[in-house]
């Protein structure tokens, strides 16, 4: 479903990706680790195109991302990404958020896509809360819409950018507990998280990047119980 193949990212002189090659398979759930600055946003905001690559490619399904004719919005009808601040429209409810997209961009029909905005709340736990305003709403909760927001589209893969890292530790859960329902349902899955707990439950497979490389990788029975890289070690010493 995704794959990147030697994928180089330089920001002027600082080269931030040296190098990245995986892939992701349709149903499967990577997480990526790795310590703060290692260039694990830029890796995943490449994906959607957010953000140019040096060198390399990245193949979502059949689309080439790095093709100066991108057609950006079929890449985006494909991806579906979730940032750590949620950026919800203040002056629109939440069941507006969700709906908003796919009837200004894809111009769906209203009627339609108020049905599944409907369905999506409830997937997220949110039935009751259609009306209510970001700003009436706890952080998990925003975050939840904003995850609703994201499948509205009907992506075929979501990327999640630590989505809990702003959140109280209350309400980290509820927002890891709609993730894992999305795996669970079959979503494919690339998420950016710091937490451990999470991903060796529900990841299929463990990326540990550090300085832009990946230094190490496994699923994660073995990821976490016998790394063999010494800068594994010391990262998950530190987290665990
Ligand atoms: P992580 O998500 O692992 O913390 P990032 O991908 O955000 O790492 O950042 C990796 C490095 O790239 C950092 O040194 C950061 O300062 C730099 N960087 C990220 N985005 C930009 C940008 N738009 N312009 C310049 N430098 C950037
Ligand atoms: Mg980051």
């Amino acid at each position: 479903m995704v794959q990147l193949i030697d994928v180089h990212k330089s920001f002027g002189t600082l080269e931030v990706l040296k190098g990245v090659s995986f892939d992701v398979k349709k149903g499967e759930v990577i997480c990526i680790i790795g310590p703060s600055g290692s260039g694990k946003s830029t890796l995943i905001r490449c994906i959607n195109a957010l953000v140019p690559v040096t060198s390399g490619t990245i193949l979502v399904e059949n689309i080439e991302v790095a093709d100066p004719k991108l057609d950006k919005l079929a890449l985006r009808r494909k991806v579906g990404m979730v940032f750590q601040q949620y950026n919800l429209f203040p002056h629109k409810t939440a069941l507006q958020n969700v709906m908003m997209a796919p009837i200004h961009v894809l111009h769906q029909d209203k009627g339609e896509v108020e049905e599944r905005a409907r369905a999506l709340m409830k997937k997220v736990r949110l039935t009751g809360k259609e009306d209510s305003y970001p700003g009436e709403l706890s952080g998990g909760q925003q975050q939840r819409v904003a995850i609703a927001r994201s499948l509205a589209m009907r992506p075929d893969i979501m990327l999640f950018d630590e989505v809990t890292a702003a959140l109280d530790p209350e309400t980290v859960k509820e927002v890891l507990f709609t993730i894992r329902e999305l795996a669970e349902d079959g979503m494919t899955c690339l998420l950016v998280t710091h937490e451990m707990n999470f991903a060796r439950d529900v990841a299929d497979h463990i990326y540990f990047t550090d300085h832009g490389v990946i230094v190490e990788h496994g699923p994660p029975a073995s990821f976490f119980s016998a790394p063999s890289d010494p800068r594994t070690r010391e990262f998950l010493s530190q987290v665990l």
